[in-house]
């Protein structure tokens, strides 16, 4: 008998997960997405892909690579049906441990066959984005192999990848509540009906808290806000703008705009600006960033990319990122027999999705534990740890100067 598997969240996460559990023919797979495939966070996504990463460590390095990997041989296949733009990044480093954890990615990236160089003489940089300001700056690392993809049109592509296979996608299908049996999940309650199922992987982005709840767990997930402004220079630029990433923020091309977002290891959960508990059916799809991005944004522009401080802005929007204390995804098994997690993906879920899913359905399938997951379990978080004032105990990652 089949293994019946239903997915909540039509997401980067949800589709790549239906992708790779459609590769066993023991398993029967169902998706219900509440909109479209692809319209939640994954819509909102800058969804760059830069093998010289600051914000998934090295210690995930093969995280980053079998996913840039994927995506880029599903690209090498069909072009143009993960809207991959190969434009590199420029990584640029203002302090000396930076620098070393730059030229680290390089050494990998080099080790797995791509180019990558770390320059410190400024004519170099300048050869690339001609506008930096680059006093106090010590180098910066290029790669040429990388860019940034298009998130929705990626999980689309994976959503009509997984139904090749049968699997088989409610979009507009809501899943109101789980049905339980002796503490063990056997199916689901959605706005299409009553579905039976062995086991139900949650990807519900930032709506998991929610989802959670419905089955009487509380997730240790916050939401940081994902400010972005698409900036129109005054005069076209020029030249052709790579991924460009600071400690703090980092650009890429918007066709010839520049999107522009701050970094994601740059949030503080204990702040009430970045972070806390909302509700992501209220976000708008356009608008509503915060007065204090803006200044943010001015003071990082003023001192390294002063020629974008005179741009319009053309468009906004906010997205919520699903961060655990750790900023790292939370996989695999619950309290809940039967409710598996594949949550908290934050500000990197398009570079995770693919090993997520990957390793997700092995698991599902054959109770194999990859490495990926047992270093990211829900119980890490049993004793989280907070001050006498309640403030969360600061996590661990790199120092974000
Ligand atoms: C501005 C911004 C920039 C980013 N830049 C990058 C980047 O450069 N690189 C990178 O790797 N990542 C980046 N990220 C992060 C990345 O986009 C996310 O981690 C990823 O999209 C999360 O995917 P997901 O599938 O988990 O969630 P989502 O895309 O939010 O999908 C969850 C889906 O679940 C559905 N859903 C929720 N509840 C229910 C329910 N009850 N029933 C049915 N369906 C339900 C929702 O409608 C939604 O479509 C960025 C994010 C933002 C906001």
């Amino acid at each position: 008998m089949k293994k019946r598997v239903g997915i909540i969240g039509g997401g980067i996460i949800g589709t790549a997960t239906a992708y790779f559990l459609s590769q066993y023919p023991d398993a029967e797979v169902t998706l219900f997405e509440k909109n479209s495939i692809g319209s939640g966070t994954t819509a909102k996504s800058a969804a760059t892909f830069c093998l010289i990463d600051d914000s998934v460590s090295h210690e995930f390095w093969s995280v980053r690579l079998f996913g840039f990997n994927f995506y880029t041989g599903i690209e090498k296949k069909n072009p143009g049906s993960t809207g991959f733009e190969k434009t590199g990044t420029l990584t640029v480093c203002p302090y000396r441990e930076y620098e070393m954890y730059v030229k680290q990615a390089i050494a990998l990236t080099l080790a797995s066959d791509y180019q990558a160089e770390y320059w410190t003489d400024p004519e170099k940089i300048h050869q690339i984005i001609p506008d930096l300001n680059l006093e106090g700056i010590l180098g910066a690392g290029w790669c040429p192999d990388d860019g940034f993809f298009d998130a929705t049109m990626t999980a689309n592509t994976l959503a009509k990848m997984a139904r090749e296979n049968g699997v088989t996608i409610y979009i507009g299908t809501k899943v109101n509540e789980f049905c339980l049996t002796n503490g063990k999940v056997t199916g689901l309650e959605t706005s299409k009906g009553h579905f039976d199922f062995d086991v139900v992987v949650d990807a519900s982005g930032p709506w998991a808290r929610h989802v959670a709840q419905l089955v009487g767990l509380s997730l240790p997930i916050w939401h940081t806000k994902a400010e972005v402004f698409i900036l129109e220079p005054t005069e076209k630029l020029g030249y052709n703008f790579p991924v460009l990433k600071y400690p703090r923020f980092y650009a890429r091309k918007d066709k010839s705009n520049v999107f522009i977002c701050k970094s994601h290891q740059s949030m503080d959960l204990n702040d009430p600006m970045h972070a806390g508990f909302w509700d992501p059916d209220l976000l708008p799809m356009t608008g509503g960033t915060d007065a204090y991005f803006w200044d943010f944004l001015t003071d990082e522009l003023m001192q390294h990319y002063p020629r974008l401080l005179d741009a319009s802005i053309v468009n906004e929007w906010v997205g919520y990122r699903a961060e655990p204390p750790d900023f790292l995804p939370v996989l695999g098994p619950t309290p809940v027999e039967g409710y598996i997690l594949a949550a908290g993906a934050g500000g990197n879920g398009v570079i995770e999705a693919p090993t997520i899913g990957r390793d997700l359905a092995a698991y599902i399938m054959t109770d194999d534990v990859s490495w990926y997951i047992a270093r990211l379990p829900l119980s890490r978080f049993e004793k989280l740890q907070y001050d006498e004032t309640g403030r969360l105990i600061s996590r661990p990652g790199i120092d974000i100067k």
